[in-house]
């Protein structure tokens, strides 16, 4: 099968059947080439159901997931986003497609600059990759109307709840062991408080630094 096909085989059985229906991200999720942020030899295998392995014993995770988590934020288009585990730089694309400007913290060199290399090629001009712990966030650009973290934590990291800015939304994995979590959604309502709902359960690779596991 074509990779056009399998996209499409993407976008119709493995997203909006399972019900995927923001246009935003559906728009999204049709234009950004997954097979670019694979490692060399795995394009073929960029529109299966499912996380891959990528570099530095990373992953790059399901389609479905990418498109729940950032449906789950309710982006209008416009919004100051967040994104911790940057990765292959997938997600990051997704979501410079569905809000105005991509702030994205990895804790992995190579993968950081392999990242922010693919993306400026590709001319996703509005995603900008920082080097660090992401458990801390990033406060030079904070209060953020959404926050959407792709390892699995602990807890909720203190610091990211309070760089959530109000009306915003932070999403997830939250468990308590390394592998196996929920994910969570926070809400920072307009005056202040903040409100949490589990969403679904989900199976992420570890969110490693101060506020997250020991490495
Ligand atoms: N969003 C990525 C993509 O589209 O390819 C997938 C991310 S992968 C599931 C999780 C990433 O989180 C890994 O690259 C890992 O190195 C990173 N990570 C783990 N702990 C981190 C931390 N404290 N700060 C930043 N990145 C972290």
């Amino acid at each position: 099968m074509e990779l056009a096909a399998r996209k499409e085989r993407m976008l119709s059985q493995h997203l909006m059947a399972r019900g995927i229906v923001d246009p935003a991200v559906l728009r999204a999720m049709a234009e950004v080439p997954r097979e670019a942020f694979l490692p060399p030899g795995m394009e073929y295998l960029a529109y299966e159901d499912g996380p891959l392995p990528i570099q530095d014993g990373q992953t790059i995770s399901q389609p479905y997931i990418v498109a729940y988590m950032i449906e789950a934020l309710k982006l209008q288009g416009g919004e100051k986003v967040l994104e911790i585990g940057t990765g292959s730089g997938y997600a990051a694309a997704v979501l410079s497609l569905c809000a105005g400007e991509v702030f994205t913290v990895e804790r992995i060199p190579s993968l950081a600059h392999l990242a922010g290399q693919r993306l400026r090629e590709l001319g996703y001009g509005n995603v900008t990759v920082h080097l660090g712990d992401g458990t801390l966030g990033w406060r030079e650009h904070a209060p953020y109307d959404a926050i959407v973290v792709t390892a699995g934590a602990p807890d909720v990291p203190k610091e990211l709840e309070e760089q959530l800015a109000p009306g915003g939304r932070l999403v997830i994995p939250v468990g308590p062991t390394q592998h196996l979590q929920d994910l969570v959604r926070v809400h920072r309502d307009r005056s202040g408080g903040l409100h949490q709902e589990t969403l679904c359960a989900v199976r992420f690779v570890p969110l490693i630094g101060a506020q997250g596991w020991d490495d």
